[in-house]
């Protein structure tokens, strides 16, 4: 190890993973966590006997499984391969459709629904296929020489027609090729309607290969293998520790101020926190800050939640464990109406809840400004959205309302407490059409020493983004550095 001193912003996923890679390729390391504890919104907390898991609800592995692999999380977790990814049930008139691996099972009931769109229908199970098998470019895209690049792009070229034909957000989509209205409805509800068509195919493709998973243990045991991992390569933390400002003399960066005015320096600084909080708050506005600010009036930031558990004592052992309950009366969560309940069973995973109990989970829609403006209303607010809650989950799981023992509200004001999500936006940049495709610098220009990794620069979030932007941050550390990027064990 040398002593040159790297100091990454954030204790989340991003930021663990710049730490495992910075400390094998030789930086001394200190992470600076806001919160009480890593894991940034990747985490899980204790209810009495039951655990709530705030987080994985499907990890995508495939070509991102050698990743979770350099970093010591598999083989040390488990992970489960999903059969099922989800099942929607219309209350209306009971419907319900299983999203299993068996794609063409799938098709075949999907048609049996709406024979109109048979020829729509086909096309997505072909685009499934095929995007399933592209290969998204792990390494930092600012290293790439021209002839990789022209290799990733003749790789892509099967899937280039899928590429185009499902790149509109899925409502926009599914309006222009569906004609079944019952089938739209379904569709546009899996995933934020703002999404790429082509994601939703991406995870159906995903999902038939396998490369959908849980971790057994849930995501408390994903974050501690990840951060054992840190721990051990000798990497340092600081909790409950805010940075207030990125200090810079000469265009480089020198090190942080904590909000305690602790100034700590550091050779290179790695910030994992959000793009408003980074660029606008730490660094003042100082370099390219338009372009943030740009991104701020067009793209639109993920949806705060509301994330409602219950710890039940019954065993719900048939109920599937994620159901998506479609065709129920709007009730409104926080000034935001709902339409539909996404609700997570935790029946697969005996670590969440002691035995003859479960976690019922739902994660809902809400409004992050009427959280914010609720004053010493905000704990009655949360009981009275759990007595909403529980009253619509009635009709579906009978008695749960006298069986509920332990009850945990999670509001957008609970994300950025513990995880500074800026606005509750959970999981950064909303994808959409502009930018899901869009390339987000991990350096800001003039600025020199300084980088940026985590779900902020990867639209659409995900623990793989958080993951791989934290390698590709240290990737060119290491470039800029002139040293070898290690990435795994030696
Ligand atoms: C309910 C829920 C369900 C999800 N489900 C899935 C799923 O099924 N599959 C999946 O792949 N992903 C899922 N995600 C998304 C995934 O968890 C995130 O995209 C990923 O963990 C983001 O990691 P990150 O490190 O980029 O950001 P964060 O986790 O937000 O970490 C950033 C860290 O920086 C800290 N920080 C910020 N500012 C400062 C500062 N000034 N000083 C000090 N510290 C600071 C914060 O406290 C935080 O800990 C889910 C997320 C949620 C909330």
């Amino acid at each position: 190890m040398t002593d040159r001193h790297l100091l990454i912003i954030g204790g989340g996923i991003a930021g663990l993973s710049a730490g495992c890679y910075a400390l094998r390729s030789g930086f001394r390391t200190t992470i600076i966590e806001h919160n009480l504890a890593l894991g940034g919104v990747c985490t899980a907390w204790q209810r009495g006997p039951y655990t709530i898991d705030g987080c994985i609800h499907w990890l995508t592995g495939g070509p991102f499984a050698a990743l979770y692999e350099e970093i010591g999380i598999i083989p040390a977790v488990k992970l489960r391969t999903l059969e099922t990814w989800l099942i929607y049930r219309d209350a209306r008139d009971g419907l319900e459709v299983a999203f299993t691996r068996d794609l063409d099972a799938l098709v075949a009931r999907l048609t049996a629904i709406a024979p109109e769109d048979s020829e729509e229908l086909c096309r997505m199970r072909e685009a499934a296929a095929s995007l399933a098998t592209m290969q998204p470019e792990l390494g930092a895209s600012e290293l790439v020489g021209v002839r990789d690049r022209l290799h990733s792009a003749w790789q892509m070229r099967g899937a280039i027609g899928s590429l185009a034909h499902f790149r509109k957000p899925i409502a926009v989509w599914a309006s222009e090729h569906l004609v079944n209205e019952r089938l739209r409805r379904m569709l546009t509800r899996l995933l934020p309607e703002t999404t790429p068509a082509l994601f939703l195919l991406m995870v159906l493709g995903y999902l038939e290969k396998g490369y959908l998973s849980r971790p057994v243990g849930g995501t408390e045991a994903f974050r501690d293998a990840l951060k054992s991992t840190y721990l051990n390569l000798g990497g340092e933390v600081q909790l409950h520790a805010t940075v207030d400002e990125v200090l810079v003399g000469g265009d480089r960066v020198r090190g942080i101020r904590l909000a305690d005015g602790t100034i700590i320096d550091a050779d290179l600084v790695v910030s994992t926190a959000s793009a408003p909080e980074t660029v606008l708050r730490l660094l003042g506005g100082r370099y390219d800050a338009e372009v943030t600010r740009d991104r701020l009036a067009r793209w639109k930031l993920f949806d705060p939640i509301v994330l409602a558990s219950f710890g039940v004592e019954r065993a719900y052992k048939d109920i599937p464990s994620t159901l998506l309950i479609d065709g129920i009366a709007p009730f409104s969560i926080g000034g935001r109406a709902n339409e539909h309940l996404y609700l997570r069973v935790y029946n697969d995973d005996p670590s969440f809840a002691p035995t003859g109990h479960t976690v019922v989970q739902a994660m809902l829609a809400t409004d992050y400004t009427w959280w914010a403006t609720r004053g010493t209303r905000y704990g009655s607010e949360k009981d009275a959205v759990a007595a909403t809650v529980l009253a619509q989950l009635e009709p579906h799981f009978p008695g749960i309302r006298a069986a509920t023992r332990v009850t945990d509200v999670a509001t957008p004001l609970t994300y950025w407490n513990m995880a500074r999500a800026w606005r509750g936006a959970f999981e950064g940049w909303m994808p959409s059409g502009e930018s899901f495709f869009a390339h987000v610098n991990k350096t800001l220009a003039g600025l020199r020493g300084f980088y940026m990794a985590g779900q902020w620069v990867e639209p659409g979030g995900g623990i793989p983004m958080a993951v791989m932007s934290g390698r590709q941050a240290l990737q060119l550390a290491c470039a800029d550095e002139k040293r070898p990027f290690v990435a795994t064990r030696e």
